[in-house]
């Protein structure tokens, strides 16, 4: 399985989970109708089904446009109101989708959203915008303990994990996590690495769990260094990780 990002909007991407031999493909967060469609034709894909990570309308708004083209079935959160959505999920539940070669394993991660899901298959995380490269989505509609445990359950994956997510926002949140982090010399890294591929216009993703354990502050709250520089910016003292998480992301809200 080949997976390859499909540019739309301003930042988002589109995920296409492509079988090479057959010629069929599956699409995560269509945001956006044409560039998908297009993509699908000059590529010759046979559409199998569109999956959905959550309600916003810049990962669902291209659903009824492409249906009209391919009318295939739509997976996506149960707990949230979606146009086209025909198969809803929750984490209990493992899709698998006539003629797509892999079963998909789905993982309720509520915090950006109330009902966030994921799709994780064949070692890799389509975490719509949960977590992102070197951050984590805002708090729309969940709390900062819901956001948390959604983050713990996916550090909870094997280290290799690829994470996919649904926006480039990478170089602005490695800026944030080297204000949080001066001395991590694994975010100056990574900074190095993410730039040189922004400059060639490559996609700064997929990056890895492992990479991520090591540079993204949100998944750092338990270490002494975040917890003293996320106090020191907000001026007070916190008693646990859920209090750091929570002003960690207030002080990103404002970055
Ligand atoms: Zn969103």
């Amino acid at each position: 399985m080949k997976v390859t990002a499909i540019r739309i909007l301003k930042d988002n991407y589109v995920w296409a989970l492509i079988d090479e031999e057959k010629k069929t493909a599956l699409i995560i967060d269509p945001g956006e109708a044409q560039p998908v469609i297009d993509f699908l034709q000059q590529h010759h894909l046979h559409l199998l089904a569109i999956l959905v990570t959550h309600h916003h309308w810049d990962h669902t708004n291209g659903i009824e446009a492409i249906k009209r083209q391919f009318p295939v079935p739509v997976y996506g959160p149960a707990n949230e109101n979606i146009t086209g959505l025909t198969h809803p999920l929750s984490e209990t539940e493992s899709i698998t989708i006539e003629g797509f070669p892999a079963s998909i394993a789905i993982l309720d991660i509520p915090g950006h959203t109330s009902g966030h899901i994921a799709y994780y298959l064949q070692g890799k995380l389509f975490c719509g915008d949960t977590l992102f490269a070197a951050g984590c989505g805002r708090l729309f509609e969940g709390t900062a303990t819901e956001m948390k445990d959604s983050l713990q359950k996916i550090m909870s994956l094997p280290d290799e994990t690829e994470i996919y997510c649904a926006h480039e926002y990478t170089v602005n949140n490695l800026r944030f996590a080297q204000l949080v982090e001066k001395d991590n010399a694994a975010i100056t890294e990574r900074i190095k690495q993410v730039n040189e591929l922004r400059h060639q216009n490559k996609p700064s993703l997929p990056s890895t769990l492992k990479e991520e354990k090591e540079t993204n502050p949100f998944l750092r709250c338990e270490l002494a260094t975040v917890k003293s520089s996320v106090e020191k910016h907000a001026g007070e003292k916190f008693d646990n990780s859920v209090e750091v998480f929570k002003a960690l992301r207030k002080w990103k809200d404002s970055f």
